[in-house]
């Protein structure tokens, strides 16, 4: 995809109006942000305007803030509708932070040293939603970093003659029926349905990893592979529209190879998923230092994984937790999840400063004791 002249909207959108695209509905069903728990937005908002959180954080001049988008538009909202919204979120975040691209805040990590307000906008799955914003973000001056997950971009890309493991194993990952028997030249048999999904997969890939003849041997017998893999990856951008978003001055970083849950998985999948993932990041972009855990909560991470991906190559990794303060953990790092809704101004402001975080916080402390003394309320 090429895109227009800069501050115009992308080719995706140059063939409609104005009127039509605020017609333009997203597919998604028609969700509004007040699903969203009444009192959980109470609760987020009354912290914010009483600077609650004041209290338990860093100060807002010294937090490095990390926030995560995956789409951009709330469920029903149209695309001209939210690229204003967006307009607006990064006028403002540009007036109240110091924004960084990924190099850039690669190389304050190891000292810590960071700019006042330090912003790294972080963008997870590569959405095609990206394609309709980026524009706007680079009005602002705004790189963002975009976490790719190498097997759903492959399947997704039309100039790939053949799938690569990548994007097999990605389609093993996920696949809802998972019933493959499959047999390869050398008797080695893997029944992915007796066997375990991720046992099979194991297997897969360490025959497969350095081996193109069994590769072949896979693909000739995953014969469900275009139908099921184009379901599974049509929403994700192709390598042609990343290396358009890349000129545009956006960064990639890993996302894994299939977007699989690390916990749980062996040393030999998860170097395959750390290592493989980066090898063709930086073919394709000339660097990849950032990854991003899947899921992305506090399960997926232990020292194990911090470990690899320290022997892959990577400088940090970031999880999924509301928090500022990085304490060293290079391999841990909190982000902000912004999620997928229309949200107002107040409440986007609200939760990228942190109002949130005490509410998420106490919430933890008190699933901790409730799981200390689980009889102490009956
Ligand atoms: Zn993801």
């Amino acid at each position: 995809m090429k895109y227009r002249p800069e501050n115009t909207p992308p080719e995706s959108l140059r063939a409609r109006d104005e009127t039509e695209l605020c017609s333009t509905q997203h597919a998604r069903p028609a969700k509004s942000f007040n699903d969203m728990h009444w009192l959980k937005q109470l609760g987020v908002r009354t912290i914010a305007t009483t600077g609650v959180q004041r209290l338990f954080m860093t100060p807002f001049e010294s937090q490095v803030t990390s926030l995560l988008f995956h789409r951009f538009f709330g469920p029903g909202e149209s695309v001209s509708c939210g690229r204003e919204r967006i307009r607006k979120m990064c006028g403002w975040l540009s007036q109240k932070f110091t924004v960084l691209n990924a190099d850039q805040f690669a190389d304050c990590l190891p000292t810590q040293e960071f700019p006042e307000r330090t912003l790294l906008i972080t963008i997870d799955d590569a959405h095609k939603e990206v394609l309709d914003v980026i524009d706007v973000f680079q009005q602002f001056g705004i790189s963002p970093v975009v976490f790719v997950p190498l097997g759903w971009i492959d399947s997704a890309s039309s100039q790939q003659p053949e799938p690569t493991l990548a994007a097999m194993v990605t389609l093993l990952e996920h696949s809802d029926d998972c019933h493959w028997k499959l047999e390869f030249s050398n008797g080695v048999c893997v029944d992915l349905k007796s066997q375990g999904r991720l046992s099979g997969i194991d297997t897969i890939v360490e025959l497969c990893a350095n081996s193109e003849g069994f590769t072949a041997e896979l693909r000739n017998q995953l014969t469900e592979f275009d139908a099921k893999s184009r379901d599974l990856t049509s929403e994700f951008c192709t390598w042609h529209e990343l290396q358009s978003l890349h000129q545009m001055g956006v960064s990639m970083g890993s996302h894994s190879v299939s977007h699989c849950r690390m916990a749980g998985h062996s040393a030999g999948r998860l170097r395959y998923e750390f290592e493989e993932s980066r090898r063709v990041l930086i073919q394709r972009f000339g660097t990849c230092r950032l990854f991003a855990y899947p899921y992305g909560t506090r399960d997926v991470h232990d020292a194990h994984t911090e470990k690899l991906l320290h022997a892959a190559g990577y400088d940090n990794a970031f999880l999924v937790h509301a928090g500022f303060g990085l304490n060293g953990k290079r391999f841990a790092l909190p982000r902000v999840d912004i999620p997928d809704l229309e949200l107002n101004d107040r409440l986007f402001r609200a939760l990228s400063v942190g109002a949130q975080i005490p509410l998420i916080h106490s919430k933890n402390v008190f699933r901790k004791e409730h799981r200390r003394h689980p009889k102490s309320d009956q």
